[in-house]
Parts: C-alpha cells; sequence; structure tokens
C-alpha cells in the first residue's frame, strides 16, 4: 500500500551538454558577468561554517566597506536579488505603524511603497515626475510634516534613468530621528556613494548591475544609527530569511559566536543507532546519527575533516551534542562517499577506543 510508480521521466536535456547563447547584455542589467568572476565560481564550494568560508565573507566584508565608503561594520550580502535587499531594508528598518516617506518617481519608489504597506507602515507617497527627481526642500518639506520614521530614496531609477542627489538629505532626516535608506541598485560603483559621509543608515544594492556578478547576492549595510533602529525594535522582524538579527549574527556582527542561519548510511555495522527510530520516518538526504555514551562527537568531525577531508556536521537546535548528520544528497550521493565516510567514523571511534 502507498506505493507508486514514477510516470515522468527524466528530461532528455540531463544527456547533453548544458548550452548557452554567449550575448551582449547591454541592457538595465543583468549584464555580463567579469570573467574573473565567472572564474571564482568554478573554485570547489567550501561547508558554510568552515573557517576558511569565514575569511572569504571577511574579505567581501572589506571590500563591500570599500565600495560603500563606510567604516560601518554591519556590512554583509544578503542572499537573492535587489529585491531581497529591498525586502531585507524594509521588513528590518520599518515597523508596523511607523511613517515612512518614499521617494517616487518611478517602478522602484512605487515597489517600495507596496513593499512598505505590506509590512505594516504608514506610507507617505512623496511623487514627482517621471524622469526628475525631488529636490532637497521638497524633501525636507515632507520630513517637516510628516515627521517619519524612516525616508526612502532610490539613487538609480533605472525605469526612468534619474539620479537622485543625496547631499545633505541625512542631516535634515537627523533633525527628526529619520532612518535613511537607499536602493543603489542600478547606481553603486557606475555613480559616487558615500555612505559615511552622506550619513546613509541603510544600503542595499544587486550583484548583477555595475557589479558584474550573477544576481543573488545583495550588498547591504547599515550605520551605526541603522543598527540602533535595529535593536530598539518593539516587534521581531517579521520576515525570517531577511531578520538582520540572524544574518548579522552569521557575518559576525555581535560578539556572540557566529551561527548558522541557512545554507548550507550504513552504520549499524560500527554499532551506532538512527536518532530516528521509525524507518518510515526517516530523512535519507540528512541521517541524523546517535552520538554514543562517552565518544567526543567534535573529535570525530575533527579527525574526518583534517585526516579525510571530508566535512560531517554535528547535531542543530534539539539534536545539538546528540547526533551527528550525514548528507547524502545530489552529486555527491554515491557509494565511494558513503564508504569514506564510514571509514572516517570507524576511524574516529577506534581513536576514542569505542571500537577496536
Ligand atoms: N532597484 C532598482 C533601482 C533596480 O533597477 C532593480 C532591478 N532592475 C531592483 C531594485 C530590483 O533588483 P532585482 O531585479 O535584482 O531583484
Amino acid at each position: 500500500p502507498g506505493e507508486v510508480t514514477p510516470e515522468i521521466t527524466p528530461s532528455r536535456l540531463f544527456d547533453t551538454p548544458i548550452k548557452v547563447p554567449s550575448r551582449l547584455l547591454m541592457g538595465p542589467g543583468p549584464v555580463n558577468a567579469h570573467p574573473r568572476v565567472l572564474a571564482a565560481q568554478t573554485l570547489p564550494l567550501l561547508g558554510h561554517m568552515h573557517p576558511p568560508f569565514f575569511s572569504i565573507m571577511d574579505e567581501i566584508q572589506d571590500g563591500l566597506r570599500y565600495l560603500f565608503q563606510t567604516s560601518s561594520k554591519y556590512v554583509l550580502l544578503i542572499s537573492g536579488t535587489g529585491h531581497a535587499g529591498m525586502e531585507a531594508a524594509i521588513a528590518n528598518m520599518l515597523e508596523p505603524g511607523e511613517t515612512i516617506v518614499v521617494g517616487n518617481n518611478g517602478i522602484w519608489g512605487q515597489r517600495v511603497t507596496d513593499l512598505s504597506a505590506r509590512f505594516g507602515g504608514n506610507v507617505v507617497s512623496l511623487e514627482t515626475a517621471a524622469g526628475s527627481t525631488l529636490s532637497l526642500e521638497e524633501i525636507k518639506a515632507s520630513l517637516d510634516q510628516h515627521k517619519p520614521a524612516v525616508l526612502f530614496l532610490c539613487q538609480g531609477e533605472s525605469s526612468t534613468g534619474a539620479q537622485q542627489s543625496l547631499a545633505g538629505v541625512a542631516e535634515a532626516c537627523q533633525e527628526h530621528g529619520t532612518v535613511l535608506i537607499v536602493d543603489t541598485v542600478c547606481s553603486l560603483g557606475a555613480v559616487p556613494f558615500y555612505g559615511d559621509a552622506w550619513g546613509v543608515d541603510c544600503m542595499y544594492s544587486g550583484s548583477q548591475k555595475v557589479i558584474s556578478a550573477p544576481p543573488g547576492a545583495a550588498p547591504f549595510m547599515l550605520s551605526e544609527r541603522g543598527l540602533k533602529k535595529l535593536l530598539n525594535r518593539k516587534m521581531k522582524v517579521a520576515s525570517y530569511n531577511f531578520d538582520l538579527n540572524l544574518i548579522g549574527n552569521y557575518w559576525g556582527w555581535f560578539s556572540k559566536a557566529r551561527q548558522y542561519h541557512a545554507t548550507a548510511m550504513g552504520l549499524g555495522a560500527l554499532g551506532l543507532k538512527p536518532f530516528v527510530e521509525s524507518d518510515a520516518d526517516r530523512l535519507v538526504s540528512v541521517n541524523t546519527i546517535k552520538v554514543p555514551e562517552g565518544v567526543d562527537w567534535a573529535a570525530v568531525v575533527k579527525n574526518a575533516m583534517e585526516k579525510y577531508n571530508v566535512e560531517i556536521a554535528g547535531g542543530l537546535g534539539p539534536t545539538a551534542g546528540k547526533v551527528w548528520r550525514v548528507g547524502i544528497m545530489g552529486y555527491n550521493a554515491k557509494l565511494e562517499n558513503v564508504e569514506l565516510v564510514i571509514a572516517a567514523f570507524r576511524d574516529g571511534l577506534q581513536q576514542q577506543g569505542y571500537l577496536k
């Protein structure tokens, strides 16, 4: 009972090499990726909690500080496209019931208006004609009138080709305790951006535009004032994926140890037992194995990495310290890999005298 015969056959595509035409992308983005970026994408994958991976994250943060012209500690990449940066900015900087003034002279102002309403903001759309930008006087008048918690401006409005000046805006914001968010998806790297000198509190960008990388990593920053706004929130950030308390922790913003936010067998003969007791309830892609009494699980993990160059993981959340987790997934789901993992377990357990 419950047996299903698969009726949908695999695509013929799997039999042939992937072919992609070479095109010169001269639209508003994505643009062709820089060859250095494409070459970097052929490098081996690392685990998301491996020390060499953390070093790369640190280097990225240094690069972002240069790109943003900021000495702020609070820079990172949001996993996702420019929209992810936009959503992270609004989800974290705006609380339900707070007022946001949105500079609106094209698609991106409209979208932030929509997004802010979804997160419960009281939205004031500060409009000007498509192709024009807001003057400092217009911005100041709106701040004086609405005293918003947040002001949004788009530096490069890619739907119209207008560039919004940011000079003097932060000073006006600070008079009202307003946090300044700037969209630089289509402008960062092409026109000057001075995060510190211009007093920008929250900024997001995109990777597939001027930066010339594939889409999927949105450069992001908070100033000290931006961070304070986050830490003083009365309500939790309504988005888990974009909660900067969690993502910032993974990027080393806080003094706590870095914690995982998002990704990243036949052991019975060794006397090991599965954590999930019922065969029917056991996931095949992530195998949880009980750590026997008296065994140092971390030493087994370390030995596997150092001697076999193989990653296995400890528990997470309710299983922390109680299990090992072995993934058998996709390209790595091969008998030879499983055998290597078993060998690493055998060796680690022998070292601790659990096995002879
Ligand atoms: N803001 C601006 C100014 C943009 O030009 C774009 C993309 N055209 C976005 C935000 C959204 O970025 P993405 O398409 O990477 O989600």
